[in-house]
């Protein structure tokens, strides 16, 4: 047999049963895998032991299992933590575990970086580094799940890390699929949201996917000319071209959209906003989930004052729609949403170190 090592850990259930087949080896064990890998946390084959020895060898010399190995690992005072993740070619990626009750959430990154270079996220300021694989996006799951004991209680997904999903559309989709496999983590759609900054095309390729997750829009401004200059993929596709496909988005039975709206001081937090905003959204089954700005350094803008925050939530409330208030976790040790920037890696791009130096 002269096939170079496979990574197991890139392989949705129905590939790893056709690479076992080329093997020679019987289909099955691929669900026996798959419990191991994501089920039980275990990626070392010796510990694998209703696999046959004669197997275990044979799948020694084949393979490999790739994981993320975890370099860093912060608490928050709230119990948010935040680990620092080290790729196969020693990128570093963050993902972050969100203890809450009744439910727990995983944040994950799609991407090293991001190319979309929002105005008050710090991943914005490094650019896009690479895309993650399907199974660096998996990893990721399978290892907060085992580091925080989550292995065998159920558990919520948000595509809210490093990165923009819909820029990295197939590789999203596939490990949402590995992480569904119902002899792995069986995570439902229901239980995982998307965000994105709005790309028209990923949009639609979603309204037709099978493996639906909830959606969440990252809207942030009510004119095209504040979020252009907000959230720069807005030029080529503009709030009412993201809208119009809301409109027509296959919702299931209750649930809805979710527009998320960063609150800046002086920016896009007036009175005026709040009334464009609850127009904008009218004839869309949506919820607003205001997000305070996470200040950074050298992010230009400030955060609102509770009372603003208050205020636009009630126009909101008045005109009846559900808002809510985005409580942010761990933003004492760097974990709230768009302060996620890998420090001190080994390998940092030129738009990496830029970033840091303009801190
Ligand atoms: N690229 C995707 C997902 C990543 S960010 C997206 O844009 O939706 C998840 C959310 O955090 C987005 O709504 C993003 O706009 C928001 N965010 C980014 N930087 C922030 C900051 N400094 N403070 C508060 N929210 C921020």
């Amino acid at each position: 047999m002269s096939h170079p090592p496979i990574d197991l850990a890139a392989l949705d259930l129905g590939e790893l049963e056709a690479a076992l087949e080329a093997r020679g080896v019987e289909r099955f064990h691929a669900r026996q895998l798959y419990r191991w890998i994501y089920k039980r946390g275990v990626t070392d084959i010796d510990r694998m032991t209703d696999l046959s020895r004669t197997l275990r060898e044979t799948l020694k010399s084949q393979v490999i299992i790739s994981t993320p190995q975890i370099v860093g690992d912060d608490r928050s005072v709230d119990g948010t933590r935040k680990l620092v993740l080290e790729l196969a070619d020693a990128r570093r990626i963050e993902a972050v575990f969100i203890p809450d009750t009744p439910s727990m959430t995983f944040c994950i990154s799609t991407q090293v970086g991001c190319a979309m270079a929002c105005g008050f996220c710090l991943t914005g300021r490094m650019g896009l580094v690479r895309h993650l694989t399907a199974g660096e996006i998996a990893g990721q799951v399978r290892v907060l799940a085992a580091a925080t004991g989550m292995l065998d209680h159920p558990f919520n997904i948000v595509l809210m890390g490093m990165g923009e999903p819909l820029h990295n559309y197939d590789n999203t989709m596939k490990a949402l699929r590995m992480l569904h496999a119902e002899h792995g983590l069986a995570v439902s759609p229901r239980r995982v949201t998307l965000s994105t900054v709005g790309i028209v095309p990923g949009l639609e390729r979603l309204a037709r996917e099978p493996l639906m997750p909830n959606l969440a829009i990252s809207l942030h401004a009510t004119t095209d000319e504040q979020r252009t200059a907000l959230v720069p993929p807005n030029r080529k596709y503009p709030l009412a071209e993201i809208l119009a496909v809301c409109r027509r988005f296959p919702l299931k039975r209750r649930s809805r959209i979710t527009f998320e709206y960063v609150m800046l001081a002086g920016v896009n937090d007036t009175p005026e906003d709040a009334r464009r905003l609850a127009k904008l959204l009218t004839g869309i089954k949506s919820k607003v989930n205001l997000i305070p700005l996470n200040p950074a350094p050298g992010i230009p803008y400030e955060r609102p004052s509770d009372e603003r925050v208050d205020r636009f939530a009630q126009i909101l409330a008045d005109r009846h729609l559900t808002v809510s208030v985005r409580k942010s976790r761990g933003r004492d040790i760097r974990a709230a949403c768009g302060q996620l920037i890998v420090e001190g890696g080994t390998r940092r791009s030129a738009a990496q170190t830029m970033a840091l130096l303009m801190k």
